[in-house]
């Protein structure tokens, strides 16, 4: 596991583009930032003028050596800190950062099993520094993704997921809107879904999931009912329902 930094670090934003209509891609570059495994998280720290802070988590979507960590944040309408990271912080800004955070929620190339990574929403973006760690690696371990999403409109990173798609096959599923003729009709990840879609509990998969608690909990205990053992699967946590 790659160790954090010893305290807060002052990160300058260097990029940043549109995911989505709500969401943003943002990349700092943070001196002294010792790298990260893919799935570890970051502390983010806001102060106002009068000296409030904030902190919320996020996961980094990037992975690796380097000075270099990308952020994806999706906009809660009621939201204290993603409203000011998606529409208002301006390149050249700084927030601070402490990092990376988190041992079990990674992947790292030298593990043997076959990955299943499940998706809820911005539950994705640990899943693509994995996917990234898996390419850049060139690695053989057999990955893929089932990514559960509203709309087709909501999806971070789609040409890249389909640009990875020789080596990491995505799944997707919509909750709320499918695409035209698309052969599925809209609705939340079912048991039989997970049947279908995912690495079956024979291939010994390590699985994770990610997204608002409420997803995480339902597709593991599905998961569990079909017979994968509860310590073979990981869970990360974003809150919400
Ligand atoms: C380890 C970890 C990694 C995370 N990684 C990401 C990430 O990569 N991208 C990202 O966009 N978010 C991520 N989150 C969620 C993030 O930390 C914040 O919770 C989120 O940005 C909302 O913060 P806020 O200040 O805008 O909203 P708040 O002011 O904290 O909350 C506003 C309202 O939204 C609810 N709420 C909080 N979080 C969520 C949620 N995730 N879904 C639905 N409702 C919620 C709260 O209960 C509250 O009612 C991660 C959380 C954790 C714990």
């Amino acid at each position: 596991m790659t160790s954090p930094s010893a305290g807060w670090l002052t990160g300058s934003l260097t990029r940043a583009h549109p995911l989505t209509t709500s969401a943003r891609s943002i990349t700092f570059t943070v001196p002294s930032w010792p790298g990260n495994d893919a799935g570890q998280h970051v502390d983010v720290r806001l102060t106002s003028p009068d000296g409030y802070q904030a902190v919320r988590s996020y996961s980094i979507a990037s992975a690796g050596p380097g000075e270099m960590i990308e952020l994806a944040i999706d906009r809660l309408p009621d939201g204290e800190v993603s409203p000011f990271l998606v529409n208002d912080l301006e390149l050249g800004d700084t927030v601070e950062l402490r990092g990376p955070l988190g041992g079990w929620f990674v992947w790292r190339p030298d593990q043997p099993q076959p990955v299943q990574l499940i998706a809820g929403g911005s539950g994705v973006v640990p899943f693509i520094a994995m996917t990234r760690a898996h390419a850049s690696a060139g690695n053989s371990v057999p990955m893929q993704l089932l990514y559960s999403l509203r709309t087709p409109e909501d999806a971070f990173f789609r040409d890249e997921l389909s640009q990875l798609a020789a080596t990491v096959r995505t799944t997707w599923h919509y909750t709320s809107i499918v695409p035209p003729g698309w052969s599925r009709s809209a609705g939340r990840l079912t048991a039989k879904d997970l049947q279908r879609e995912t690495l079956p509990p024979e291939k010994t998969p390590l699985t994770y999931i990610c997204g608002s608690t409420g997803f995480v909990e339902t597709v593991s205990r599905a998961l569990t009912s079909l017979g994968h053992a509860p310590d073979a699967i990981r869970t990360e946590r974003f809150g919400g329902t």
